[in-house]
């Protein structure tokens, strides 16, 4: 009888098989590279600023931008507003998904602030009313003000509404929720978004906790 030899994959076939599984590396290295630079982003280094969490005279954020020269999908009270560029186009991006539902007229009303304007806020505001110098979240270039031409209130408009259910989508929170005022130090501040990057503004938004409860327990 013949002894039948084993037909093992041709050179063709071997080249063939060396470039699925090479491709395959590549494609699986190229996604955990992208959605692991995405998801961990902001692991355990998110910014906390508040009266206990204080930045230094210095601190100016990187790569701020004027707001009045970029923007597209929102409007402004005045043509000084500069945030990062990343809060930027995430907000960007943000005001335009809601102008596509037909919710339009946001008007930001401020960003960035540097230490010593935070200065000249606190000491024009009455008492409780505005943070301290290197206290304020502005002073990060992550936050912003928003409203709208409304008389009764921001958070009474579906512009406010649209916001509580997607700004978390883009990466930001409503930084001084209702009765959380014992945890952040700031009574309700409808009109205050920051951005944090969309998972961690993910998680917050699921869980209902406050920054400063997600940072304690992310340490
Ligand atoms: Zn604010």
């Amino acid at each position: 009888m013949a002894k039948k030899k084993k037909r093992g994959p041709r050179p063709v076939e071997r080249i063939s098989i060396i470039l699925i599984v090479l491709a395959f590396m590549a494609v699986s290295f190229g996604a955990g590279w992208y959605f692991g630079v995405r998801s961990t982003k902001y692991k355990g280094t998110v910014l906390l600023v508040n009266d206990k969490n204080r930045l230094s005279s210095s601190y100016v954020p990187e790569g701020l931008v004027n707001l009045y020269t970029s923007r597209h999908s929102f409007r402004l009270a005045n043509s000084e507003i500069q945030l990062t560029r990343e809060t930027y186009e995430a907000a960007e991006q943000m005001f335009h998904a809601a102008e596509e539902q037909n919710l339009n007229g946001y008007i930001i009303t401020s960003g960035y602030r540097s230490y010593d304007r935070q200065a000249e806020v606190y000491a024009q505001s009455e008492p409780g009313k505005a943070q301290e110098p290197g206290a304020s979240e502005h002073q990060t270039g992550l936050a912003f003000d928003v409203t709208t031409e409304t008389s009764n209130g921001f958070e009474s408009t579906p512009q406010y509404a649209w916001l509580m259910q997607h700004a978390h989508e883009y990466g930001f929170i409503q930084r001084y929720p209702a009765n959380k005022a014992d945890i952040t130090g700031i009574s309700y501040e409808p009109w205050h978004y920051r951005y944090v990057g969309v998972e961690v503004a993910t998680q917050i938004h699921n869980t209902g906790m406050t920054l400063e409860e997600f940072v304690k327990r992310n340490r």
